[in-house]
């Protein structure tokens, strides 16, 4: 599947771009960093440096493999691109970043577009917030 997706988007196969590729695929936290997949192929003692993770991402979100996201308050992540529309929160105290799709919110933002006479091509609604686990480590239990 790596190599035919690699294909697909018209890149080579190295070394580097399998790995790198294999671990968006495989782990299970879906949003990961530059330093996170670093992190990732050293543990796999892969010695591929941060400035070819940051070159192969590019890449990546060039060939439409993968989505940059920027989140406030911590580095740039990455998920693989799987055409489905989804949102995300994103917890400010340990950055865990979940992801929702909503019908409701969906169609409501369709109806205030339709309001102010606007058509929409694509939003990024992301809530920040704090994650069940850090509500609780932090003392302030809902
Ligand atoms: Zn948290
Ligand atoms: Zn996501």
């Amino acid at each position: 599947m790596t190599n035919r997706e690699l294909k697909k988007a018209g890149l080579k196969k190295t070394l580097p771009r399998k790995k790198i590729l294999a671990i968006l695929e495989k782990s299970a936290n879906q949003h990961l960093s530059a330093e996170d997949i670093y992190q990732i192929l050293r543990d796999q003692h892969e010695d591929i440096g941060l400035a070819t993770i940051y070159r192969v991402l590019a890449q990546f979100e060039i060939s439409g493999l993968v989505k940059r996201r920027n989140f406030e308050g911590g580095s740039a992540v990455f998920e693989l691109d799987q055409g489905e529309h989804h949102d995300h929160f994103v917890c400010l105290a340990c950055g865990q970043v979940v992801e929702f799709s909503d019908a409701l919110i969906e169609k409501q933002q369709l109806i205030i577009a339709n309001k102010f006479g606007f058509k929409t091509e694509d939003h990024k609604l992301i809530i920040y917030g704090t994650c069940r686990k850090c509500q609780k480590s932090l003392g302030k239990q809902p």
